[in-house]
């Protein structure tokens, strides 16, 4: 198994692949102020196994379509989906999010939690926004400094992993540059990172251990992980992910 197939066994299993939590899903829903009048389309981008999507699903009366990149995600939250009652209102597209299928004002909302970072913030919300209807929603969460100076380890770690990690004043800054208006922004606390993410990903390595013999480019992974949470409980003051609440303005 090469690097990425490894990854994608450790994650797969989860509710989610990155912080997050349903409290917060609603909030940003309820921030978004949707017309819940009618059906909505929405596209979730970078779903994963689904979580957000699932809530939204159960939330709302909508048509939704989920996109990641990974199969075996989406496999599984068609599976999750079917558990849960709601497979009938999810289409699953499996396309990188920076070369979407869809057509120009085909969705009332673009939803993407813990995900756009892979293409970039300005790149993700300049090209997605044709693909929203006049003053249709976009909810995203990004990466976001939460003071304006950090300790010089974490400032490196993270211009390192994502060089356009900024203050929550530059993204919003960079939303109304791109043609939206922002409406709302809200920080995801440490219970996302922590009780949603983090413990649930340790208790797994174990088993991921063991299941791939113990070997060298697991133990890697596991190690790089591990690296990663305890950034977070060095200097989980300095960074999170904002989440963005914003429509959209003009043609
Ligand atoms: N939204 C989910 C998953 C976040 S992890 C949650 O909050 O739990 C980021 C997701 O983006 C992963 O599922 C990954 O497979 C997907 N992804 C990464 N790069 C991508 C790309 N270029 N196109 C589509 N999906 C991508």
């Amino acid at each position: 198994m090469d690097e990425l197939e490894l990854l994608v066994d450790l994650h797969r299993g989860a509710a989610r692949q990155g912080p997050g939590g349903e409290a917060e899903t609603k909030l940003a829903l309820d921030l978004a102020r949707v017309d819940r009048s009618r059906p909505l389309r929405i596209v979730d981008i970078g779903c994963g196994t689904g979580a957000s999507t699932l809530l939204l699903a159960k939330e709302l009366n909508a048509e939704i379509t989920a996109v990641d990149f990974l199969q075996e995600f989406l496999d599984e939250l068609r599976s999750r989906a079917h558990e849960q009652g709601v497979l009938d209102k999810i289409a699953t597209v499996n396309c990188s999010m920076d070369a979407l299928p869809f057509a120009e004002g085909e969705f009332d909302v673009i939803w993407s939690e813990g995900a756009i970072y892979n293409m970039g913030f300005e790149a993700g919300v300049s090209a997605w926004r044709r693909f929203l209807k006049p003053g249709g929603k976009l909810v995203v969460s990004e990466i976001t400094w939460l003071t304006a100076a950090r300790p010089p380890e974490i400032q490196a770690h993270w211009e390192r992993e994502y060089p356009e990690v900024d203050v929550a004043s530059a993204k919003l800054e960079s939303l109304e540059r791109h043609g939206y208006s922002p409406g709302a922004f809200f920080v995801l606390p440490r219970h996302c990172w922590t009780e949603a993410y983090y413990h649930p990903l340790l208790s797994r390595f174990e088993g991921f251990l063991d299941r791939h013999g113990q070997s060298e480019a697991a133990r890697r992974i596991v190690a790089a992980e591990k690296d990663e949470i305890a950034l977070y409980e060095r200097y989980g003051a300095y960074y999170s992910y904002g989440v963005y609440v914003s429509g959209k303005v003009g043609e």
